[in-house]
């Protein structure tokens, strides 16, 4: 069995919001089994949003989650550093509305996870394995899960720009694969785009600091991370959203031209469709539901776990 993990010790960085342009303090704490993933707004007497579908809100450029009329913005990034380090249970502080959006990529947050250490917790980490297929299609926009023994994405992307005509990628994601692969990825936006957004407002604290800019022909940035770093940053996004299921997938999803809206639909639709998933305690168990499923039980459970 694999236990439950929190972080060691409490982390905290500075940075700015995308949108706002506001500086915001992230601080990041240690949480007991079975908390989940908690957002908490210091500047609000640490009201909290816990980050699940249930929660769900204001899903346009970024996802956002809202719970009694407080919310948290552009969550994804911090969502998709936690999952993949296996961090299930976490208090995330904020001092205003926006996780800070540092370089745009999930890099940083690996940075401060690894900086906290991690903590193995009395618990077993429960997984939802996926057993029957589950897909959305709304257009050309396409995404499913399928049963697979390892958490894989294959995502694909196209636009009319001549840089982004075609990409797609398969990674099965691990912590050691999603740091190396998948963090460093930078958002991305078009040029055209950026002054429809500063007209309304948004993305004030937006710069080539924090996005990959693509102008007509080009990007507008010095250089890209990884040669196709926007499908990269694709997988980055869906795996954050789909952090919002409450629990660790087990499955292969395959995304087509996808984007927050559809993949936090997604995400709700997956704990509906209850026939086709399973929660199990290991990753590769095939058998009944759970309670069937644990040979051992209680403390035991847990001594093996650690
Ligand atoms: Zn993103």
């Amino acid at each position: 069995m694999d236990a439950q993990r929190t972080l060691r010790r409490q982390v905290s960085c500075y940075g700015i919001g995308l949108h706002s342009g506001n500086k915001v303090r992230l601080s990041l704490k240690p949480a007991p089994a079975d908390f989940g993933i908690r957002f908490r707004r210091t500047d609000l007497g640490d009201h909290e949003v816990p980050a699940t579908v249930h929660n769900l809100a204001g899903i346009q450029l970024a996802t956002g989650l809202a719970r009694n009329q407080v919310s948290v913005e552009t969550v994804e990034h911090l969502l998709a550093a936690l999952v993949s380090t296996n961090i299930d249970n976490v208090i995330i502080e904020l001092n205003s509305p926006e996780v800070p959006i540092m370089d745009g990529s999930a890099a940083p947050f690996i940075y401060l996870i690894h900086e906290a250490g991690i903590r193995r917790l009395q618990a077993p980490r429960k997984y939802l394995k996926i057993v029957r297929p589950v897909a959305i299609s709304r257009g050309d926009k396409r995404i499913a899960l399928y049963p697979s023994d390892h958490f894989k994405v294959t995502y694909s992307i196209s636009y009319d720009h001549p840089l982004l005509r075609h990409q797609s990628r398969t990674l099965r994601i691990t912590e050691d694969s999603f740091v190396d692969e998948i963090a460093p990825a930078r958002t991305f936006t078009f040029l055209k785009d950026v002054e429809m957004l500063r007209q309304n407002g948004l993305a004030l604290g937006g710069s080539l600091e924090n996005a990959i800019v693509l102008g007509e022909t080009g990007v507008l940035n010095n250089a890209l991370r990884f040669e196709d770093e926007f499908v990269r940053h694709k997988i980055l996004d869906a795996v954050g959203d789909l952090a919002l299921v409450g629990y660790p997938v087990v499955g292969h999803l395959v995304a087509h031209r996808a984007g927050h809206a559809l993949h936090t639909e997604f995400a709700a639709k997956i704990l509906d469709e209850t026939h086709a998933w399973r929660l199990v305690e290991a990753p590769m168990l095939d058998g009944p539901a759970l309670p069937a499923a644990i040979p051992v039980k209680g403390t035991a459970a847990a001594r093996l776990a650690n």
